[in-house]
């Protein structure tokens, strides 16, 4: 079988081409940043169950800074209800962990090249022509590549971006940087719902990463105070919980929207992680996803015969595969950032007392729990 081309040597892409070679099937990984390109400073919250597909790729050993979630605090702003999640109540060691895209990305880098995986650094796809037959990569520079399936990894901001099915503008940016809290964190996360949006605090290393949901018209003022204002307004939006905020890393916004691409079941080509959907951060679901689908797509790969990978037919059991996961995905993202996100006095107090339930009626927040870990199918 000819081998398989990878559009984007994001995690995504990557946890991608590392569980094809476990299935025995050789890809090639085209990465428009060059090898030496400095990583962003984004964090990344990571289910336990993608910890597991790390585990059985070899590289979750190799991540230095992934500081584990124990326990998750959820509660809303000026309102009753709390409600409480901990490792071991589902007997997991973390309901997930928390880490630097820049590490997580280096890991994988290294993983490839220590695999043998051919990744061309610093070659952008530029068009992709595809048939029933075979898929055909133009780079930028003008070369073109041919394979029975092109995996498009490249976060929805390449050559095959497709409109999306289903598509939401919350009007919502994120603010994100690290703050130090006057009580350590003890391995505990907090989302707190303000009707302004969600604001999370995860721990990261010593302090905690910070994504506080804001107004697209609030955001990049929140985000331009100085230190000292920044700390103060924070305490009023989230409370003292951690007592006060100390110190906070230089703010960074990226706006939030739901776009949800999918993969259609036709002509070699098909549309992974970002590049199929891009979540809400609320519930930590989208990346997650983004890994399953590499995995679920690898598996798939596996188990087809070699003349048949990339046909109609494996893609079709691709998207029916994956149609549950995904599609509860977005749902529930979805359905947290439009019931959360606003102040209005019914919802207020049917949030309240379904945080309640979530609190009291253990069954609900095994289900909960079993969920944001591993998935719908979890
Ligand atoms: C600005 C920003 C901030 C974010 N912050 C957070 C956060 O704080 N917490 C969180 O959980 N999630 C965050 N996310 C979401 C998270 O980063 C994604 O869920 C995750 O990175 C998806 O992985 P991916 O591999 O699908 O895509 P990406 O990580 O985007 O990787 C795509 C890769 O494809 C490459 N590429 C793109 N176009 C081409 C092309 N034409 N040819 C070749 N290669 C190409 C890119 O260079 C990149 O390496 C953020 C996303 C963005 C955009």
């Amino acid at each position: 079988m000819s081998e398989m081309l990878i559009v984007g040597a994001g995690p995504v892409g990557a946890v991608c081409a590392l569980a094809l070679q476990q299935q025995g099937i050789a890809a090639r990984v085209l990465e428009a940043q060059p090898l030496d390109a400095r990583a962003d400073t984004r964090t990344l919250a990571l289910s336990y169950g993608s910890r597991l597909i790390l585990d059985r790729l070899g590289v979750w050993d190799r991540i230095e800074g992934a500081t584990p979630i124990t326990r998750i605090h959820i509660s809303q702003r000026g309102a009753l209800g709390v409600a409480r999640l901990s490792a071991s109540e589902v007997q997991v060691s973390a309901l997930g962990y928390v880490l630097p895209y820049a590490s997580l990305t280096a890991v994988l880098k290294q993983a490839l090249a220590d695999a043998g995986i051919a990744v061309d650094y610093g070659v952008a796809v530029a068009g992709i022509e595809s048939d029933t037959a075979c898929a055909t990569l133009r780079t930028a520079a003008g070369d073109t590549l041919t394979a029975p399936l092109v995996v498009v990894a490249d976060g929805g901001r390449g050559a095959k971006a497709a409109d999306p099915k289903i598509s939401r503008d919350y009007d919502q940016t994120a603010v994100v940087c690290d703050v130090q809290t006057e009580l350590p964190h003890g391995d505990q996360a907090y989302e707190r719902f303000t009707p302004e949006g969600p604001a999370a605090l995860l721990p990261n290393g010593d302090r905690y990463a910070l994504v506080w949901t804001a107004a697209n018209a609030d955001a990049q003022r929140i985000a331009a105070l100085s230190d000292a204002e920044f700390l103060d307004a924070l305490y009023r939006h989230f409370g003292g919980r951690q007592g006060r905020f100390v110190a906070a890393s230089s703010r960074k916004t990226f706006p939030l929207k739901l776009a949800y691409t999918g993969s259609e079941a036709s002509d070699r080509v098909v549309r992974i992680g970002n590049a199929a959907q891009t979540l809400h951060p609320v519930a930590g679901q989208g990346f997650n996803i983004g890994l399953r689908d590499a995995w679920e797509l690898a598996g798939l790969c596996g188990d087809t015969p070699a003349d048949e990978v990339g046909s109609a037919d494996m893609l079709r059991a691709y998207v029916r595969g994956r149609r549950v996961d995904v599609l509860g995905g977005v749902g529930f993202t979805d359905f947290l950032v439009r019931v959360f996100s606003n102040d209005i006095a019914p919802l207020r107090h049917a949030r309240g007392l379904g945080l309640l339930a979530l609190e009291v009626f253990p069954p609900l927040k095994s289900f909960v729990a079993r969920r944001m870990i591993f998935g719908a199918r979890g």
